[in-house]
């Protein structure tokens, strides 16, 4: 399903703002076109929809348990004036997220994986952070800056309709979750630093924040669900050092309380006898519209020109185009076969994907194993299906791998990859399609597929 990859593409804030690193109680939130309260009308408006649409615990004991550590958090002068609020969502994979003005959700499977209190504090410290130094809306104002969109945000307010709506037609609409819960690695770093402050003057040791996510990362791969954080959380590296290079800057306490450690293991008792949730819908975060199906949306044999700075090709003319900031990585694809899963990377049931990676040396063979071993490592359920088969793409050699993965759709999913290696490094192209429909999409592919130029 290329979920780590497309977030890549799909994702449009991923500018690398020069944001500033400041140090302790310096911290300041960065460029912003949003006033703080709109920051918490279009958190309200978003969490009202995940309320709809994700499993949300109604145990007053479990929710009374992570309130609690919030309100404790929330009550350092580092947290701000939010309405924050949290919920606790049924769900074994390890996350939680926090929406712009306040609203937080926390998975079961978060609070099934602390070791103490402190852990689960140290996620909700580190999200409050997020919210405290508005990140959501400095990634939708960077976003929408690129776009050169970006003074129509003042018409907002006073304005009929939510805001999540009026974002939707300006184009923000698809993947405004990922825009705005998707955050660069100076903002984790500054979550963790106004997450230590916020954990500090709330009295859990700060440590204990690092140290669980440090944990999640290594756990990561190992077992399934782990990495759901990281998608739209990325590792700033050494964090462990770097709280505790702001802990020695902070007032000095005496001692940290920890919590109760029978308090969580009741919390977690609740949690692990919760019946599993109903699977939710894959599509059921897209614009609130119901996904289409591959009939719908499958490519068109009209094709029309596109080119980007690194790729030039034909696409179908039923498909969109979403391109990465510099223009060089593409996707191609309808709307209704992006599948946005609440703070998790978009994934795409039908259309094609255009990327390329650095890479050390010009072994094409080498390089796309690299490739594909990522690939099958970031995506579950993928492997090769097919063999492999060299093919020239502009007249330079080229491998056309075949694979299959488990589809938004809920069937197979065959998974085209063609590789070329280029001055630009590896360049890739993915054409991907519900295996029912494989069929009708082929020869569009194959048209695509001969169009493709690279520079
Ligand atoms: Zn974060």
């Amino acid at each position: 399903m290329f979920g780590k990859r497309l977030a890549i593409v799909l994702s449009l804030a991923m500018v690398t703002a020069g944001q500033a690193c400041a140090q302790s109680k310096k911290l300041k939130p960065g460029m912003n076109f949003y006033s703080v309260e709109q920051d918490v009308q279009l958190g309200r408006e978003a969490a009202a929809q995940y309320e709809k649409q994700l499993p949300i615990v109604r145990n007053s004991d479990l929710q009374s348990y992570v309130e609690r550590i919030g309100r404790r958090l929330a009550q350092s002068p580092a947290a701000g004036q939010f309405p924050y609020s949290w919920r606790v969502v049924n769900d074994r994979s390890i996350n939680a997220f926090a929406l712009p003005g306040g609203p937080m959700f926390i998975h079961t499977g978060l609070i099934l994986s602390a070791d103490n209190e402190a852990q689960v504090a140290g996620v909700l410290a580190h999200e409050m952070a997020h919210v405290a130094l508005r990140h959501g809306t400095n990634q939708l104002s960077k976003a929408q800056l690129m776009q050169g969109i970006g003074g129509a945000a003042g018409v907002f307010l006073g304005s009929q309709g939510g805001l999540v709506g009026q974002l939707g037609q300006m184009g923000v609409g698809l993947g405004l979750q990922s825009v705005m819960l998707k955050y660069s690695r100076d903002a984790e770093r500054n979550a963790d630093l106004l997450g230590t402050q916020l954990m500090n003057d709330a009295g859990y040791n700060p440590v204990e924040m690092a140290r669980f996510f440090e944990k999640l990362e290594a756990e990561s791969g190992k077992r399934s669900g782990v990495t759901e954080f990281f998608s739209s959380h990325p590792n700033p590296g050494n964090r462990v050092a770097a709280v505790e290079k702001e802990i020695r800057t902070l007032p000095r306490r005496s001692g940290y309380q920890n919590g109760d450690p029978g308090e969580l293991n009741r919390a977690k008792s609740i949690a692990q006898g919760l019946p599993p949730a109903p699977k939710r819908s894959a599509a059921a975060m897209q614009d609130g519209s119901a996904p289409q199906s591959p009939e719908q949306v499958r490519p068109s044999r009209n094709l029309r020109p596109w080119q980007g700075s690194l790729f030039a090709i034909h696409y179908p003319e039923n498909w969109e185009v979403f391109a990465s900031q510099e223009g060089e990585d593409v996707t191609f694809a309808p709307r209704g076969a992006i599948f946005q899963a609440p703070a998790g990377t978009p994934q795409i049931g039908y259309g094609a994907v255009l990327g390329h990676e650095q890479t050390r040396n010009d072994d094409l063979e080498g390089n796309t194993r690299a490739l594909i071993d990522n690939l099958v490592k970031s995506n579950s359920g993928m492997r090769v299906s097919g063999g492999q088969r060299q093919i020239t793409v502009q007249n330079a050699p080229a491998l056309l791998t075949t694979l299959q993965s488990r589809s938004p759709y809920g069937q197979t999913e065959i998974d085209i990859l063609v590789t070329v290696q280029t001055r630009a490094g590896l360049v890739y192209a993915v054409f991907i399609a519900p295996q029912n429909d494989y069929r009708n999409a082929e020869p569009v592919f194959q048209e695509m597929l001969r169009t493709l130029r690279v520079r």
